[in-house]
């Protein structure tokens, strides 16, 4: 699975999740600069995107990658790029994710917390609940016992916020989720 992370105006991150023979997850990150981008363009079919870098070397995105809309937000105007009216059309078909209430959902992905619409969405609306529920707790999990809960880091200055969003766990259940499931793991 290939995923794009740690987008901003000076650099972002190709990663890859493959598995090893052990069936452990192994990830490999690659930093791009803008400043070695030669072009961005979308295939004839839009079922995926060509980065091409000045030094020759290209990447194959699919086009549903998390974070693609967050790239093209932040893609500077040296690169060359003629998907403009396209791109502009995705923003507008944008809709608003439930997990984290920024409206940055294309092709069900969230381009800012990066969760799946297709596993939130359920049509028993008691078990959706539950799901959005499940991905706020993780969402918002600290690390370690005295972290505080980062409760901006989701805000996203690219993306509009949907403003009937409403975070459907409390702190208690956040920091108990964490002690159960997320302090003390090995990153
Ligand atoms: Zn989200």
């Amino acid at each position: 699975m290939i995923y794009l992370s740690e987008i901003n105006d000076e650099y972002f991150t190709i990663g890859e999740i493959s598995f090893n023979e052990e069936m452990e997850s192994v990830f490999s990150d690659k930093e791009i600069l803008w400043e070695d981008v030669k072009s961005i363009q979308f295939s004839k079919s839009k079922d995926d995107v060509n980065i091409q870098l000045n030094n020759g070397e290209h990447f194959h995105l699919p086009s549903d990658t998390s974070g693609l809309i967050s790239l093209f937000k932040n893609m500077p105007a040296s690169v060359a790029n003629s998907d403009k009216e396209y791109i502009e059309q995705i923003y507008a078909e944008l809709s608003s994710c439930n997990v984290c209430g920024n409206i940055a959902v294309w092709q069900q992905q969230c381009n800012v917390c990066h969760s799946d619409q297709n596993d939130v969405k359920d049509n028993n609306p008691a078990v959706e609940l539950e799901n959005i529920k499940e991905e706020q707790l993780q969402l918002f999990a600290t690390y370690e016992e005295n972290e505080a809960i980062d409760w901006e880091f989701h805000l996203d200055p690219h993306f509009k916020r949907d403003p009937n969003w409403k975070l459907l766990v409390t702190e208690e259940e956040i920091m108990a989720f964490s002690r159960e499931n997320t302090w003390d793991e090995e990153l």
